[in-house]
């Protein structure tokens, strides 16, 4: 077995550092002795992080009588880390590793563009996002041109661009998130889960750290924080690794109509629970039926309760509330058949395998109020029945969750934030801008005043890969006509071989005469879009409306064309 240890020193001087450090290694070779274990020296390393180069640095230390030299640079857990903590080897490693997955994929011929995409989701953005949060401070400059090549060599494997298409139009025609897009959603989610984490971690305790503005050592954060300042983090609810023990029994949730049968000993009651989002708030509601034994007709009992903003809560944890809400109040019930009621199916499978997530606060006092009332003689059943199955205590339930939101309703609970919330607002914040920059992508523009924009799925994702490459060639104008060609120094000439005008993707569509039988299909598509490049490669044209949609078969007819014409095939 192999262990690795990790011992960290800080100090205000390289020489007390080297101190502390010695004093580790006497520690670690009096474990040894102790132990029986044995410390290799040729794989110990040494390195300090230090913002200049001190003479004391380079002296060796002496480990087992043999020296070990501090080194520029040290790999832990996987991330290369050098003496300024500037990660240049570190993401010139990860570009490289990303760039050979990426190869791989592109040699993988003959996917669809859907699965292509998907393979680059899960097998390459991994290989170059691992540890992203330590080091996308770093990314920047001369950093950001191997990982953007990653991105096109991917776009290529996806929908077939050439690798001379600006970055940000071959992620938009391929539909890929931008590599600083990915590292802040990663970002912001950790941001997010450190402060849902309990108060006896040290990580949640430097938040206010983290967020503060310093001119040196300043945290990997530090960015995040400040772009999320204005979200309300401090209150966010505290996620436990773990909701119940795992030798704690589950609930059983039931998929069924509630049963009306009686047990002979007690009494039988239903509780039906709803919530409700709207108004900018979220509230609950719910039905007591109660059936004492001795008694002819139930009793009902309604309650209604406002929880908070929507900008805080959200239907499933109003949802997890309510049952909380309502189990509570079964105080000093004995012996009775208890049958809970939602129409909410996640919140029922949360409460069958509650696990490490949002709402768990709520899940923990359901579970308590569970087990104090099976002490007492009762049976629980929770019971899931959809919305679709008319039930008349659920109907009762939605309408006084309805209540609970109602305009002029004030929230009276000081709940914690939901986490799944919370993340979605953040995300939503730092949504990276909606535009191609300016200076790229002036063919691809003119093509498709949409992009970037979620209709390229929809554009390649049935197409095969050959007819992919086909599109995106003309889409992006980096095609093989004379006009692309004689550009990148492939063509003597940009004319078109029929002699008449520079080969442009404008002029193969629609003029070009040698082309001329093949067009049959695509003038069939429309009379009033005839020469129109953005209707036929199906982008939106300035003059179209917000109501715009690609048209598919006019997109799908100028295809086959390009591919009967054999024009575009690599020679
Ligand atoms: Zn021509």
């Amino acid at each position: 077995m192999q262990y690795y240890i990790c011992a960290w020193v800080t100090g205000p001087t390289a020489q007390s550092n080297r101190e502390g450090i010695d004093a580790i290694i006497n520690e670690a070779l009096e474990w040894e002795r102790r132990s029986g274990a044995t410390f290799e020296a040729e794989k110990t390393a040494i390195i300090h992080f230090t913002p200049k180069a001190y003479k004391s640095e380079q002296e060796p230390f002496t480990i087992k009588g043999q020296t070990v030299e501090p080194k520029d640079h040290v790999k832990i857990l996987g991330v290369i880390m050098d003496t300024r903590l500037k990660y240049k080897e570190h993401i010139a490693r990860a570009a490289a590793k990303g760039l050979e997955a990426a190869m791989e994929l592109k040699r993988l011929r003959g996917l669809s563009p859907a699965t292509a995409r998907q393979l680059f989701t899960s097998t390459v953005a991994p290989v170059v996002d691992y540890a992203s949060n330590v080091w996308m401070h770093a990314f920047k400059d001369k950093a950001i041109g191997p990982i953007n090549r990653v991105q096109r060599v991917g776009a290529q494997a996806i929908v077939g661009t050439f690798l001379t298409v600006a970055t940000s139009v071959a992620e938009a025609e391929a539909h890929i998130a931008t590599a600083q897009c990915r590292f802040w959603r990663r970002a912001v989610k950790i941001w997010t889960d450190i402060h849902t984490l309990p108060e006896t971690n040290p990580l949640r305790r430097n938040t206010a750290r983290i967020r503060k503005f310093r001119r040196f050592h300043r945290s990997p954060l530090y960015q995040v924080a400040d772009v999320l300042k204005d979200i309300e983090m401090e209150t966010l609810e505290t996620i436990n690794p773990f909701t119940l023990a795992p030798w704690e029994e589950r609930m059983q949730t039931e998929i069924r109509g509630a049963s009306e049968t009686q047990t002979e000993a007690g009494g039988s009651m239903q509780i039906a629970v709803s919530s409700s989002a709207r108004n900018e708030l979220v509230g609950f509601g719910g039905v007591f039926q109660k059936q004492p034994p001795r008694y002819k007709k139930p009793r009902v009992k309604t309650f209604s309760v406002t929880l908070g903003v929507r900008l805080e809560q959200n239907p499933y944890s109003g949802e997890l509330a309510a049952m909380a809400h309502a189990l509570s109040k079964l105080y000093g019930l004995k012996r009775y058949r208890i049958t809970l009621l939602t129409s909410n199916k996640a919140a029922a499978l949360t409460l069958r395998n509650p696990r490490q997530q949002s709402g768990q606060e709520h899940v923990c006092q359901i579970y308590k109020s569970i087990k104090r009332l099976r002490r007492n003689g009762n049976q629980i059943t929770i019971c899931w029945i959809p919305t679709s199955e008319d039930n008349k205590l659920l109907g009762l339930a939605k309408e006084q969750a309805r209540a609970a939101t109602r305009e002029d309703a004030t929230p009276y609970t000081e709940l914690p934030r939901m986490k799944s919330t919370t993340l979605n607002i953040a995300r939503s914040q730092v949504g990276t801008s909606k535009a191609l920059p300016e200076t790229v992508g002036k063919h691809s523009k003119r093509v498709d005043a949409a992009l970037p924009g979620k209709h390229t799925r929809q554009l390649y994702d049935r197409l095969s890969w050959k007819e992919a490459s086909v599109l995106a060639q003309l889409r992006t104008g980096m095609a093989r006509l004379n006009g692309y060609l004689y550009r990148i120094n492939a063509a003597q000439t940009d004319q078109c071989a029929c002699g008449q005008a520079r080969e442009t993707v404008e002029h193969f569509l629609f003029r070009c005469r040698k082309w001329t039988t093949y067009r049959t299909e695509m003038l069939q598509c429309t009379n009033t879009h005839r020469g129109n490049m953005s209707f036929f490669l199906g982008g939106k044209s300035p003059s179209d409306d917000q109501n715009w949609t690609p048209n598919l078969q006019a997109v799908r007819a100028s295809i086959r064309f390009a591919i009967a014409t054999g024009r575009l095939d690599a020679a």
